[in-house]
């Protein structure tokens, strides 16, 4: 008779599911604070533009969320690759042809000394963040293993993982993204609303300087926005982030490079130049998912398995870095109770509200973006002039915009 050998077995703190960019961010934060911390994704991080898999989608950390990034060593690795955004214009053009028709700059420097948020490629932030792991002793960055097990009980939580570890954590961190496994296994439900609408992510070169502006350009189909980044070759770049409805999203991602940048820099009324296809492009589709709650027994939930909005204002990953300062709050305030019945229910109470009421928000702003009858579209460009014109409520925007009280 063969004896079987039994499964390896760890012991931690923290059991962090997901090593996207939220989940690394965490595994920095907790492990700083000197928590130990195994993070754990089947994936192993893409850290090269031009590797397959790449994530193209470039990310906009808001003002709030620097502090975040320094609490977990990261922003000193990150800040010499920052493009700043200082100015958010919008622009309608919903008139009859593609031109710009208001155009209306909300600049930082109105509600403080600092731009509003530093913009970087998700692939460089991976990168950044692997090495900073590596230099944390408390944390145990494990790529290419997944979750597949949840057990938990008062005192704790096993997890198995797909190597047969089994771990036993005082919290779980479920940052396993949209179709969370860990949210699933606590038998949390969500409320999902479907756009029929994708988002497509490429970066450009463009010949007028985007002088630290992001733009936010409105017609029909959803936002499309240019985000500033560094200069590619010399020349100014910007990410692309183009909303549309599915099956035209579809159709611009399968143009050939020159018609698809004839069509974008249209879609862009100009207002850079000629766009100049960087790299390739990339579909997301769009959703808005809600959790219907974010903790379960020794269980979290951050980021998008907690919720996903539509990419407007870059909110999503700045709520996401607004939940682990929550949670790393909690944490450190009473590290005896780590995971406990009530430092969750905290964390759910504080976190659900505030992500419930921005979701709202975000919603309403995509749909108004994607308004096609031409008489909503006026309203929209009269809703934008009337909101701007005072300057109390312009301020007001721009604090709630990045999450400041
Ligand atoms: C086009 C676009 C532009 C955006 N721009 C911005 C912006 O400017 N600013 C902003 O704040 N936000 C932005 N967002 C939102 C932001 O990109 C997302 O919120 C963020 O990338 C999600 O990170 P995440 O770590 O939660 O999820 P993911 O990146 O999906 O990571 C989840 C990870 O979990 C892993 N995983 C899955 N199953 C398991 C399992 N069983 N066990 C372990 N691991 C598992 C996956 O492999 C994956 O690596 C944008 C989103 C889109 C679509």
């Amino acid at each position: 008779m063969t004896e079987t050998a039994a499964p390896p077995r760890l012991s931690t703190d923290i059991l962090i599911s997901g090593g996207g960019v939220a989940g690394l961010t965490a595994a920095a934060a907790f492990g700083a604070a000197g928590f130990t911390t195994i993070c754990v994704d089947p994936e192993p991080p893409v850290t090269a533009e031009t590797d397959a898999g790449a994530d193209m989608r470039t990310t906009a950390f808001l003002h709030p969320s620097r502090a975040v990034l320094e609490r977990a060593g990261l922003w000193a690795r990150l800040a010499p690759h920052a493009a700043p955004l200082q100015v958010m214009r919008i622009i309608d053009a919903g008139g009859a042809r593609p031109e710009a028709r208001i155009v209306r700059d909300f600049d930082a420097a109105d509600i403080s000394d600092e731009p509003f948020g530093w913009n970087f490629p998700n692939w460089l932030l991976r990168r950044e963040m692997v090495a900073r792991l590596a230099e944390i002793p408390q944390v145990d960055f494990r790529p290419g293993v997944a979750t597949v097990g949840l057990l938990t009980r008062e005192s704790g939580a096993e997890v198995r993982l797909s190597d047969g570890t089994l771990v036993t954590a005082k919290l779980v961190i479920g940052a396993d993204g949209r179709n969370s496994f860990v949210r699933e296994a606590a038998g949390i439900g969500t409320k999902t609303t479907h756009y029929g609408q994708k988002a497509l992510v490429c970066a450009v070169t463009h010949p007028s300087p985007h002088g630290n502006v992001s733009t936010e350009v409105h017609r029909t189909g959803g936002p499309f926005t240019l985000v500033p980044l560094p200069d590619r070759d010399g020349k100014p770049s910007s990410a692309i982030v183009w909303m549309e409805r599915g099956p035209e999203a579809e159709r611009l991602a399968a143009l050939d490079p020159a018609d698809f940048e004839r069509e974008m820099t249209e879609r862009s009324t100009g207002v850079l130049g000629p766009l100049t296809l960087a790299t390739r492009r990339a579909l997301w589709p769009m959703i808005t998912q809600i959790a219907c709650r974010f903790s379960a027994e020794r269980v979290a939930l951050i980021a998008e398995a907690a919720h996903v909005i539509p990419p407007i204002g870059a909110q999503g990953l700045n709520m996401s870095l607004a939940d682990l300062r929550c949670l790393l709050d909690l944490a450190e305030k009473d590290p005896a109770h780590l995971g406990g019945a009530a430092m969750l229910a905290s964390y759910n109470r504080r976190r659900w509200p505030e992500v419930k009421a921005r979701e709202v928000g975000i919603d309403f702003l995509n749909r108004a973006s994607m308004v096609a009858p031409r008489p909503l579209r006026d309203l929209r460009a009269a809703a934008l002039g009337a909101l701007y014109a005072f300057k109390p409520v312009r301020k007001t925007l721009m604090r709630a915009g990045l999450g400041m009280r």
